[in-house]
């Protein structure tokens, strides 16, 4: 079918590859394209590591103190975006280990979403009215260091075998309340096409589901893993929506334009659920920039996360200010689709908050509502 065809223009034309480090030089293109060669070369290891990059001793302490708790995993691709001689560079930041992982602070917490205590079976969490999360694999093709549920991923050990899929599937079939599924992990794109076609097609069968939605971070670590085959499949079973995660412009390549052209061309809406990170992009420029690149990419920013509780990510906090001056820096002076919604999820399971620069709502009385808006200008706007 032709919608698969990627279109090739001068917006396509603006993003770019990065080049292949040394090490993967002479793999052929079809194997670089591969994502089962991108998955099996991914580097897991110090030794492989130090070829990529110039590896400081903080890193290597970081990686020999954190790599039994939480793996490392790095696929060739989202390598080559790294600055081999930058520790600081964003894509590295977010993949390798560094020391801040193995300071746990007082605050932080196993579970940072209680998403534990909204569990009702083993792989659900129903927490809103209408909607569950879905867990259906714990591997993920690269293994953020910032991950919410490191509890979980990389332990093979709690990775949902098939009893725990049908008891899911069965809740889901027999909650009439629910309408929207977010198929989740890990990576649920580290399910095979099989797999993912089977619980796509379940839950297409129960009358009472509206929507789903993929939560895959493929787009960025793996875009190869978006094949012709696999959009192709999904146009079965719209509405499909793709929920990703990009944190960086320096993660919009070309790679990854052409993953989002695959869905986007098959019918699949994508948006994007980025996480604010002290050093990668708790700068309104780089925000403004991200989500620039992503609208040209057909990604709609949907989210900014504060960073959540988690173990071992506290030198990624930022304050809550960061949050509150990036949207106030991006309302009005953007393009409305380039603004997302900034959202606190709250500690112990409470949910997504909210939260808005407080100067937009100077006073409310009566009929008056006093407003300011993004320029600083003062306007009343009074009710009937
Ligand atoms: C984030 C989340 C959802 C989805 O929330 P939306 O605001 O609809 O995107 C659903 N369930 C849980 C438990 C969540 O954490
Ligand atoms: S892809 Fe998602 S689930 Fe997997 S390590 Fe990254 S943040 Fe965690």
């Amino acid at each position: 079918m032709a919608f698969n065809i990627v279109t090739k223009n001068n917006v396509r034309d603006r993003f770019k590859s990065a080049p292949r480090p040394e090490i993967w030089k002479d793999a052929t293109d079809k194997d670089w394209n591969n994502w089962i060669w991108q998955q099996q070369k991914r580097i897991k290891s110090m030794d492989v590591l130090e070829k990529v990059l110039n590896v400081t001793e903080e890193e290597r302490n970081a990686f020999a103190q954190s790599h039994e708790q939480f793996n490392m995993g790095i696929t060739p691709y989202y390598a080559s975006l790294m600055d081999p001689n930058d520790p600081n560079c964003p894509i590295r930041l977010q993949s390798v280990p560094k020391a801040g992982e193995l300071n746990i602070t007082v605050n932080d917490l196993e579970d940072p979403l209680g998403e534990e205590k909204d569990m009702p079976v083993p792989g659900i969490t129903h927490r809103y009215p209408d909607r569950v999360l879905f867990y259906t694999t714990h591997n993920c093709p690269v293994y953020c260091r910032h991950c919410t549920r490191k509890r979980k991923v990389s332990d093979p050990s709690s990775s949902a075998a098939n009893k725990q899929l049908e008891e899911g599937l069965a809740y889901i079939e027999s909650h009439k309340e629910i309408r929207d599924v977010i198929i989740s992990g890990g990576d649920p794109l580290s399910n095979s096409d099989d797999r993912l076609e089977y619980i796509l097609s379940r839950l297409r069968a129960m009358d009472h589901i509206q929507v789903f939605r993929i939560g895959t971070r493929n787009l960025v670590t793996l875009p190869q893993r978006i094949t012709d085959e696999f959009a192709q499949m999904l146009t079965k079973y719209h509405p499909v929506f793709v929920h990703t995660h990009f944190n960086h412009p320096k993660e919009c390549t070309q790679e990854a334009f052409d993953a989002v052209a695959r869905l986007a061309n098959a019918g699949c809406v994508v948006n994007n659920q980025m996480v604010l990170l002290k050093g990668v992009n708790d700068d309104p420029k780089i925000v403004m920039e991200l989500n620039h690149k992503l609208l040209m990419m057909r990604v709609r920013p949907y989210y900014i996360f504060q960073c959540d509780m988690s173990q071992g990510i506290s030198h990624f906090r930022t304050p809550v200010e960061k949050g509150l001056e990036i949207i106030e820096a991006l309302r009005g002076w953007t393009s409305g689709m380039a603004v997302p919604h900034y959202v606190v999820d709250a500690p112990g399971g409470g949910g997504k908050i909210p939260l808005l620069p407080s100067k937009y709502l100077i006073s409310h009385e009566g009929k008056t509502w006093k407003l300011r808006n993004y320029k600083n200008q003062e306007y009343d706007y009074i009710e009937p």
